[in-house]
């Protein structure tokens, strides 16, 4: 019997006991709702709002029910109509082509290179064949693409970023946080990310006129001045008459279970690190595994790691995934021919045009994936990644 690691790939941290007293209040004043405010009172929702963006650097904060609400709320706010071409990431998570796809929009996917990140010379062409007006950028699993180029390219093109930053919440690129490059950035607070509401969001923006219209959008009842982060009054004149109420708003309840989690984000930031390192560095030393390159100008955040075994055939690939299994390491494959547990690639999103990304299949083929919890001390991460050592040199031999 191989050596086994007998911890849980899904076992979050529990909710700060600090987190549990204030969602007793809430829950004890009956007033979960976000307008439902007595007085004066600001409200949890309201004051995590001002909390995030003050933490963000952005100019207005907006919370809401998922990342996914966000980013379907942000493409609206973007003016998208049905029908529009959006270009997005051939390597992302369902959530971000079903964005597009909820709000009329066809997805044009962009091709991603082997440092996971979107390929600019080939945004660069997709831009051109689609006439696309919106990129929704999906920082997939943490790693930023070179965001100065990004942004020459897109606003020489007159091209509208929209950022999914569900994986780096907290990262930066050249010092500036992930999120505030594009017009509108949007973040999810669900368990598996780095702030855990079990289901939640937000969007964040430096535009007044987005702001007003993604929290008509969130469905603010026209209670928009009780915001804790939102443009002034002025900047609704429009936008309250145009977009419609989609009801996407987050409740007080997991507000106050995010707010003292906000404040032990930049902790936990460093805690995932070092378990990140703790692998990434045994990994390295296996000469039939590649890991991702962390390019000097960005801060990454591990909470998640990737690493490929570029020299494995399909079947390969499969006998790792049962030999990680086997010593207790619950590993993903993204090049597995049908969607499993959170992993779906694009040939799998049939409500998608089919399109032919062989650069990104050829990544694919060979992509592993696997989540970093906290509950994960460092000496666990060092021995899961001994363990997948073990099991690519069973599979090898
Ligand atoms: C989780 C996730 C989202 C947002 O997801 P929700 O579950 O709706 O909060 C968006 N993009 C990516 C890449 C994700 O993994």
């Amino acid at each position: 019997m191989p050596a086994r690691f007998t911890g849980s790939f899904t076992q979050q941290e529990a909710i700060p006991a600090d987190a549990i007293t204030a969602a007793v209040a809430v829950l004890q004043s009956g007033r979960l709702h976000r307008y439902n405010l007595v007085g004066d009172e600001a409200g949890e929702v309201a004051q995590l709002e001002a909390e995030y963006r003050d933490w963000q650097g952005s100019e207005y904060c907006l919370a809401l029910t998922s990342g996914g609400q966000a980013l379907q709320i942000a493409l609206r706010a973007c003016g998208l109509h049905p029908g529009d071409a959006v270009l997005t990431n051939g390597f992302t998570l369902a959530p971000v082509p079903g964005a597009i796809s909820a709000v009329g929009g066809t997805p044009v996917l962009v091709e991603i290179n082997t440092g996971l990140r979107l390929d600019l010379d080939d945004l660069q062409a997709k831009i051109t064949s689609s006439g696309a007006r919106i990129l929704l950028l999906s920082h997939m699993r943490g790693h930023l693409c070179e965001m100065d180029r990004l942004m020459r390219i897109c606003d020489g093109a007159g091209v509208t970023v929209i950022e999914d930053c569900a994986h780096t919440m907290g990262a930066r690129w050249n010092g500036t946080r992930s999120g505030n490059f594009g017009k509108i950035a949007c973040f999810s607070t669900q368990t598996y990310k780095h702030l855990n509401s079990g289901e939640g969001g937000f969007l964040t923006t430096d535009d007044a006129d987005l702001a007003a219209k993604a929290t008509i959008l969130s469905g603010s009842y026209m209670i928009y001045a009780r915001h804790g982060a939102g443009p002034a009054a002025e900047a609704f004149a429009e936008a309250r008459y145009q977009m419609p109420n989609c009801s996407a708003r987050m409740d007080a309840l997991r507000a106050a279970i995010l707010r003292p989690q906000l404040a032990r984000l930049d902790t936990n930031i460093e805690r995932w690190n070092a378990r990140y390192c703790a692998i990434e560095a045994r990994l390295k030393q296996h000469p039939l595994v590649t890991t991702v390159p962390l390019p000097a100008e960005e801060d990454h955040v591990g909470s998640s790691i990737q690493f490929r075994l570029p020299d494995f055939t399909a079947a390969q690939c499969r006998a790792l995934l049962d030999a990680a299994m086997t010593r207790g390491v619950e590993l993903k494959w993204f090049g597995a021919p049908e969607p499993t547990g959170f992993t779906s690639a694009h040939p799998s999103w049939h409500y998608v045009t089919a399109q032919d990304l062989p650069r990104t299949d050829r990544i694919l083929a060979t992509l592993f994936d696997m989540r970093l919890p906290l509950s994960f001390s460092e000496a666990d991460c060092a021995l899961i990644a001994g363990l997948i050592c073990d099991a690519a040199d069973e599979v090898a031999t």
